[in-house]
């Protein structure tokens, strides 16, 4: 069975058709400034040339035909028409405790998903447009939403309870949930996977470090923690987003700098993180890598206060698991930075790590890049989100 798996944005939208059968992806893209002047899809079948269309497209409904039309033409299309596409895929950023799995979507999820909207105010509200959209271009194909916070579900209350008001929780529900939960289980399964072991049996630390970056231990076969919390806004230092601070702060620079609450957030969302950190050099690691190897000192700052916030999420979750087995590495930091895991894992001697250079130095690959002497293994797992939501549909819609 074809799936089309959708992550859509506020004002993007990513698709993904993949072959159910061979788990291989048939064709790619993405739609860019929906809504803003200068949209335009791209659009890639597997082994094919990548095409780039500049052309309005005013909203996301808009831009799921664009999509549908790409994947159908008689040109560069990969199936005949849409009856080729079995099931929808959609990523769901928040499910809140509703959700602690994947689900089929009806009328009663599209409200509980609704319902999710406070806690994700930029990110729910644009996936459930996504879902809409299909919905009404193939109404009767079967859509399944794979939620982000879902596979954090099972962490035990004391991982999960902020030291706020119990009423706080009780009214509204503020606890940690967790983000890149799709992330998290395939990198953790796939680890098991390859070390054959049993899923069941591991003690598996991912380190999801990409633009946005979060840590999670799973335990035996399921999490028991992670850095992400109400919001994907806590937790590691982060592209631009600052992580872990003193929540003081917030107020403390808002009557310095004569700011509100909320340009207080998108300070800490957007202007944060390694960028803020770097002096405003680069968001992008490729930048901080390059300028810590030239000897930037605002590079080397915010290379060094990263990697440093890693290793003290690592030792903590190694602490709620009392051990740890496999520490895996994933995204676009994780998999390309060989640097950056050296620095990490130059403070887990604790745990008798010894990286293989060489190893370390590969790429792409589904790797352990410890000696055989290591104590505990490290790993470096590309992650592949897109063939997990189409697996958690599959199952669904069998
Ligand atoms: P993601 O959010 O998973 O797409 O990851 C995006 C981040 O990965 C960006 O900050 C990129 O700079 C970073 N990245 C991609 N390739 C490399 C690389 N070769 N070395 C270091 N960072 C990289």
């Amino acid at each position: 069975m074809n799936i089309l798996v959708i992550n859509c944005g506020s004002s993007s939208l990513k698709f993904q058709l993949i072959d159910s059968m061979s788990e291989k992806c048939i064709a790619k893209g993405n739609c860019e400034r929906i809504g803003i002047d200068g949209s335009f899809i791209t659009y890639a079948p597997a082994g094919g040339e990548k095409e780039k269309t500049v052309i309005e497209i005013p909203n996301h409904k808009e831009g799921i035909r664009l999509v549908l039309e790409a994947l159908t033409n008689d040109k560069s299309g990969v199936v005949k028409d849409l009856s080729e596409i079995g099931a929808v895929g959609h990523r769901v950023v928040h499910g809140g405790e509703k959700f602690s799995d994947a689900t089929l979507i009806n009328d009663e999820v599209i409200k509980a998903i609704e319902e999710c909207n406070d806690l994700a105010p930029l990110h729910n509200p644009a996936n459930l447009i996504g879902i809409d959209a299909c919905k009404s271009l193939m109404p009767n194909t079967p859509m399944v939403a794979v939620f982000d916070t879902a596979f954090h579900q099972t962490m035990p209350e004391e991982a999960y309870m902020y030291g706020l008001p119990y009423e706080y929780y009780q009214k509204y529900k503020i606890r940690r949930y967790g983000f890149h939960g799709t992330s998290h289980s395939y990198v953790s399964k796939r680890a098991a996977e390859v070390l054959g072991v049993d899923y069941s049996e591991l003690k598996t630390i991912v380190c999801h470090l990409g633009n946005g970056a979060s840590v999670s231990a799973v335990k035996n076969g399921v999490c028991v923690d992670t850095s992400m919390g109400m919001t994907p806004l806590e937790g590691l230092i982060m592209g631009t987003r600052s992580g872990d601070i003193d929540p003081a702060i917030v107020e403390f620079v808002a009557n310095k700098e004569n700011k509100n609450v909320s340009e207080m957030l998108n300070i800490l969302n957007k202007k944060s993180g390694v960028y803020g950190l770097s002096n405003n050099l680069s968001s992008d690691f490729r930048d901080i890598e390059d300028g810590y190897l030239a000897g930037d000192e605002h590079a080397v700052r915010a290379m060094k206060t990263f990697c440093y916030r890693v290793a003290k999420y690592i030792g903590a979750f190694v602490a709620a698991m009392n051990g740890v087995d496999v520490i895996c590495f994933t995204a676009g930091v994780g998999e390309n930075g060989p640097i950056i895991r050296n620095i990490i894992c130059e403070y887990l001697g604790y745990l008798g790590i010894e990286l293989d250079q060489e190893l370390n130095n590969k790429r792409g690959l589904d790797l352990v890049v410890t000696t055989t002497d290591s104590k505990t293994k490290v790993m470096v797992i590309p992650t592949n989100e897109e063939l997990a939501i189409a697996r958690a549909t599959l199952k669904l819609v069998k």
